[in-house]
């Protein structure tokens, strides 16, 4: 079984991939650089939203970040396998993929493998976020997803790319990594055309549930170049459920009745979302 493909591989898979797409649906569109309000996806004939991959974040020798008691690696875990197993009795439907299941360490890219060979539709990664110094600065829930990203405007992807500094030789893996090489516009602007919309709809929709059903503060949809996203082939959001080093997010963030609650409005976010393409049919 060959895993380990290369990044310029995937991109030229990438980029063939969105020329027959174009071709097919005569789609072109010209790069973004705000968030635009979520619309109504591209219905494409045939498509089934079948799969679903749940990535719980970091895991064996990359902790994440930490608060007062508690570690990323074991809040993440733990919310995404609640979230497993809920989408299986809730929507029995769908076919459900973890990337971990146990507290091991797997490899940014090894991720999107998974997702890929899977045949995943959507990629949803879980994640907690932390304040560089202040405990209590910041709070609440922040969803990202792959896209242009400035100078100075990307801590959260920074600190979730950081990762690959502990992966075997990072530099021929993510080669294409910096801000402003040329790999990454590529990359982007085959991204964009393809799945930047789905992605913000996505992301949109677990926001709003977070923020009106549950009470969360909330960051927001932001764009910034994440790499487990950025190498998906399908919409892929990340959650930043909440701020691990602010002691009543940590608590929350540990608590069963958080956890639900968190758990709860992704779903209610994927059964909309999912909806949405049944519509279309
Ligand atoms: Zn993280």
């Amino acid at each position: 079984m060959i895993y380990k493909y290369s990044l310029s591989f995937k991109i030229i898979t990438f980029l063939v991939l969105s020329f027959a797409y174009q071709l097919a649906f005569g789609q072109v569109k010209k790069h973004h650089h705000k968030i635009a309000p979520a619309t109504a996806v591209t219905s494409v004939p045939g498509f089934k939203f079948k799969t679903i991959i749940i990535d719980a974040g970091h895991g064996g020798k990359d902790p994440g970040a930490h608060g007062a008691y508690s570690k990323e690696k074991n809040v993440a875990l733990a919310i995404a396998k609640k979230l497993r197993t809920a989408l299986t009795e809730q929507v029995p439907s769908l076919n459900v993929v973890m990337t971990r299941t146990t507290d091991n360490f797997i490899e940014l890219h090894r991720r999107d493998d998974i997702a890929s060979e899977n045949k995943g539709n959507l990629f949803i990664s879980i994640h907690c976020n932390a304040t560089a110094q202040k405990t209590d600065s910041e709070r609440g829930v922040l969803l990202l997803v792959y896209g242009y990203h400035r100078k100075g405007e990307q801590l959260e992807a920074i600190r979730e790319n950081a990762s690959i500094y502990i992966e075997k030789d990072y530099q021929q893996k993510y080669s294409g990594y910096g801000e402003n090489s040329a790999i990454n516009a590529i990359v982007l602007s085959a991204f964009q055309q393809k799945f930047r919309k789905q992605c913000i709809q996505f992301a949109d929709l677990v926001n709003h549930e977070f923020k009106s059903v549950d009470g969360r503060h909330s960051l927001g949809v932001k764009e910034q170049g994440v790499l487990v996203l950025q190498q998906s082939a399908m919409p892929a959001v990340l959650v930043e459920t909440g701020f691990i080093n602010n002691p009543k997010d940590e608590d929350y963030l540990n608590s069963a009745d958080g956890q639900a609650e968190i758990v709860q409005s992704i779903i209610r976010a994927v059964k909309k979302y999912k909806q949405s393409f049944e519509d279309q049919q």
